[in-house]
């Protein structure tokens, strides 16, 4: 027979694919003899069979088996006070073997009847505290398995609050809490889903919907954005209840054994008196900061000091955990890798391997490479900036500025206009996740540093204030209020997810800090790279900005970004315009001295290491004026306007990006490829003059054929004679010049792939219009994730591989280099370490790039040195 549930003595060395997170974390904080309550675990693999089948045949006995089993451990029978002890009540908890924080669904106070209320309530003496659990128990059932909406639990709890004109759920009486209680049973009743007031069958209900909770919309969307794969599944935890709600010298807290959003070591945490679990995470109420136990419970704050150090050598990793205290005495209910922001996660990795617990090469696998830009992210310039208006907790560092939106829908609207955006809510729950991930940053007015909103904020890497508890939020209006000043949607703020501070409009920003601490780590990693980095740039400032971040040279200087500049345009449009070979002749003079001082100044940043340089790319009518402006300015006279109208018209394309552009347009209009290269080579010339060492590239973009190499080639060698030689190359961008690359790679010194038009073109797809359907396809499960962000392996990547192959084959002196978006993208880059010589990323993602290639060498076992 299939096994499906443990006890947490039984499931010693199973894993975390088996047991969850939540499990796995039980398991071994038991084991190293911490106080965790008696608990089982139903394995992933229940939940999978459940999910698929509908049911799980055996589970139910099994179940019954290990619910005899906590009876024995506690000496309690569940549901049923007998010879006047407590019933055994249990909490239902999700846990899956990624970690998804409040994407899943908790039952707490589980077994609990009209019987078992008045058990309890005889068996501590505290009426309130029974009806209290009962009614939560209510609550949380009718919400998580009945399918009721919180909300209505929440409205006549308020009602209740407002007649007995009372403000806190703490000064209701036992009897108010009956009434509210029994209110909810007939209410469930009424509405013809019944609350089972059989324990048996509360159990059965609530692992079945916690099954099914795997399925739910907000668990689909965490999936997606973390790519965290649809079939695992999650396991149930089973546990014997402890309380923090038996009076003040009860409580529950969350604890992190190092600060996740700064990464400094210490015990760091929040603490709630008086109330049950869910309390502090849910950001109900503003939790205190653990330190305050040094005031009146300093033994219980050295205990959990001591455990947070005990969890910490177990682990070899920062933890969290969440706690809770009855009467006196503590009890763990759950520890995992802590969240962390980019900047904890660098410093913690750093520290931990300086204090020995975990060797240079683990702290260099341990930071998220796709994180690392957002260390970099700018904060407030607290010198400078007025005084904020408005004061929360730091949640997640770096500012963020934006317009103020109170809803997913208004998110999305700002973010397809491409207008930064603010989300400003009461608290956030799971529902908000989308207008959390498109907005810059995130500020609310309830709930503590370790509330969803904060922790998904950190995962996120956005920018957030919570807990700012002056400000009063009304979604339904789009409006807010704090300190006598309404915001309405639009309104610019600007959050220091640092301090908390929150400031009206913008304010003076400075350049992020914790570069000393990323720097060594980087050290570490260096060593273990063999793939080359270098960055996509085309002004001297980006060209230094990314020497500075470590790029090896530029993979990528677009040139036609140079043509849009202003006192240029003019002459690219007589170039378009031209009738005459003189006139173009006049238009590719004055286009070449703008050019030669561009490369210069290019050549000079990068002086010393290799620049490529790709010639003009672009169709040409994207350097006319609009259509509309035009035409415009043609019907009220304007001559130049008329000439460009028509010369608009005979250009049009009805697809320009699969049209008369790259090597297309160079070999057609040869000129241009003259006048390009000629001031790519005079600029090197003179920079030698001048003692420097520039080493300029070249290539041509969009080629399908080996017949274009070799005529733009010709083009080439005609200057190379004059000048000398440099490197000549092409961009991989078409699948045909990937399928023959064999036969392309021997009129080549080097090939980049461009896999930005390499995936367009392999999928078929714009990347320019694909925002109307692609994160629709991702979230229905048609593609497991973006493929303009990420590399797609199986097609694109085969393109690729094959394309490598071939090449070297037909010409083993080939480099090969990447320059597609996906050169900074850290699951790309380990795709392709192994088989290219560089990649190359925009310069902020020079680092990302930098750590994601360290950390393919070490896992493929480049040693350093
Ligand atoms: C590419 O296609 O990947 C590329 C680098 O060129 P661009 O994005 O300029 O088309
Ligand atoms: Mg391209």
């Amino acid at each position: 027979m299939d096994r499906f549930a443990y006890l947490l003595t039984e499931a010693q060395g199973l894993s975390r694919e088996v047991l969850g997170g939540k499990g796995f974390g039980l398991v071994a904080m038991h084991r190293a003899g911490l106080p965790v309550p008696p608990a089982f675990i139903l394995s992933t693999a229940a939940c999978r069979r459940f999910l698929q089948e509908g049911e799980v045949p055996g589970l139910w006995e099994e179940v019954e088996a290990k619910v005899a089993a906590l009876e024995g451990l506690t000496g309690k029978r569940f549901g049923q006070g007998e010879g006047g002890a407590p019933p055994l009540l249990v909490s239902v908890r999700s846990g899956a073997p990624v970690s998804m924080p409040g994407m899943m669904d908790t039952i707490l106070n589980l077994g609990l009847s009209l019987e078992g209320v008045g058990a309890l309530a005889r068996a501590t003496g505290n009426p309130r505290f029974a009806w209290d659990a009962f009614r939560r128990l209510l609550a949380m059932y009718g919400e998580v398995v009945l399918g009721e909406r919180a909300e209505v639990f929440e409205e006549r709890l308020s009602a209740l609050k407002a007649r007995r004109g009372v403000r806190t759920d703490a000064e209701l009486s036992a009897e108010d809490l009956e009434e509210l209680a029994l209110g909810y049973l007939r209410h469930l009743e009424a509405r013809g889903t019944p609350f089972p007031l059989d324990p048996w069958a509360q159990l059965r209900g609530a692992v079945e919907a916690v099954f099914r909770s795997w399925q739910n919309p907000r668990a689909r969307t965490y999936r997606r954005i973390y790519g965290i794969p649809e079939d695992l599944g999650t396991a149930v935890v089973v546990q014997a209840m402890v309380f923090g709600n038996l009076g003040e010298d009860s409580g529950t807290g969350v604890g992190f054994t190092r600060n996740p959003a700064t990464g400094e070591k210490g015990l760091y945490g929040e603490y709630l008196r008086n109330a049950q679990g869910e309390d502090v995470v849910a950001g109900v109420r503003t939790p205190e900061p653990l330190e305050r136990l040094l005031d009146y419970a300093p033994g219980l704050y050295r205990e959990i000091e001591a455990i947070a150090q005990l969890l910490e050598r177990h682990f070899r990793d920062m933890q969290d955990f969440e706690f809770t205290v009855e009467r006196g005495r503590l009890y763990l209910l759950q520890t995992r890798s802590g969240k962390r922001t980019a900047q904890a996660a660098v410093r913690i990795a750093v520290e931990m391997a300086e204090e020995g617990l975990i060797t240079r090469e683990e702290a260099v696998l341990r930071v998220e490479a796709n994180a690392l830009p957002g260390l970099l992210r700018p904060a407030v310039d607290r010198e400078r900036a007025p005084k904020p208006f408005l004061q929360g907790l730091p949640a997640s560092p770096g500012a963020a500025f934006g317009h103020a939106v109170f809803s997913n829908e208004a998110a999305e609207r700002y973010a397809a206009q491409g207008l930064p955006a603010v989300l400003v809510r009461p608290e956030t729950t799971p529902e908000d996740i989308t207008g959390m991930y498109l907005a810059k940053g995130i500020l609310t007015a309830r709930g503590g540093l370790t509330s969803h909103a904060a922790v998904v904020a950190r995962g996120l890497g956005v920018p957030a204030v919570v807990g700012a508890e002056a400000l009063r939020v009304y979604p339904e209006e789009g409006r807010a209020v704090a300190e006598g000043v309404e915001i309405r949607e639009g309104d610019l703020l600007t959050l220091d997810g640092g301090t908390g501070a929150v400031y009206l409009g913008a304010v003076p920003l400075v350049e992020a800090q914790g570069e000393a601490l990323l720097a060594k780590l980087l050290a570490w990693a260096e060593p273990h790279r063999r793939l080359g980095v270098r960055a996509n740039a085309d002004t001297p400032l980006d060209a230094s900005r990314a020497r500075a971040f470590g790029a090896e040279g530029i993979g990528l200087c677009r040139t036609e970004h140079m043509f849009f500049a202003e006192e240029r345009l003019p002459w690219v449009r007589r170039l378009i315009l031209a009738a005459t070979e003189e006139e173009e002749e006049a238009a590719l003079s004055a286009l070449f001295a703008f050019q030669k001082e561009d490369f210069k100044a290019i050549l000079r940043a990068m002086d010393g290491l290799p620049v490529t340089v790709r010639l003009l790319d672009p169709p040409l009518h994207e350097f006319l004026p609009p259509w509309e402006e035009l035409k415009a300015k043609a019907e009220a006279g304007d001559e130049e306007a008329q000439a460009l109208l028509e010369r608009a018209q005979a250009l049009r394309e009805q697809n320009p990006m699969l049209g008369f552009r790259g090597v297309r347009l160079l070999l057609l209009r040869p000129g241009i490829l003259r006048m390009q290269l000629r001031a790519l080579l005079e600029a090197a010339q003179e920079l030698r003059q001048e003692g420097l060492d520039p080493r300029p590239e070249v290539m041509v973009p969009l080629v399908a054929d080996p017949k274009e190499v070799e005529r733009a080639r010709a083009l080439a060698e005609e200057l190379f004679r004059v000048y000398g030689p440099i490197p000549f190359g092409t961009m991989i961008e078409t699948p045909r010049a990937a399928l023959l690359a064999g036969e392309i790679a021997p009129l080549v010194d080097f090939f980049s792939f461009g896999t930005n038009d390499l995936t367009q073109m392999a999928f078929g797809l714009s990347r320019d219009d694909a925002g109307k359907f692609l994160p629709r396809y991702v979230e229905e499960g048609l593609f497991p994730f973006d493929p303009t962000e990420r590399l797609d392996e199986k097609g694109v990547g085969r393109l690729l591989r094959l394309a490598v192959e071939e090449g070297r084959r037909a010409n083993p002196r080939l480099k090969v280099g990447l320059c597609g978006e996906h050169g900074g993208e850290a699951r790309s880059v380990a795709l392709v370490a192994p088989l290219l010589d560089y990649t190359s990323a925009s310069p902020y993602r020079v680092l990302t790039a930098r750590l994601a290639a360290a950390q393919a060498g070490l896992k493929e076992g480049v040693a350093a040195g």
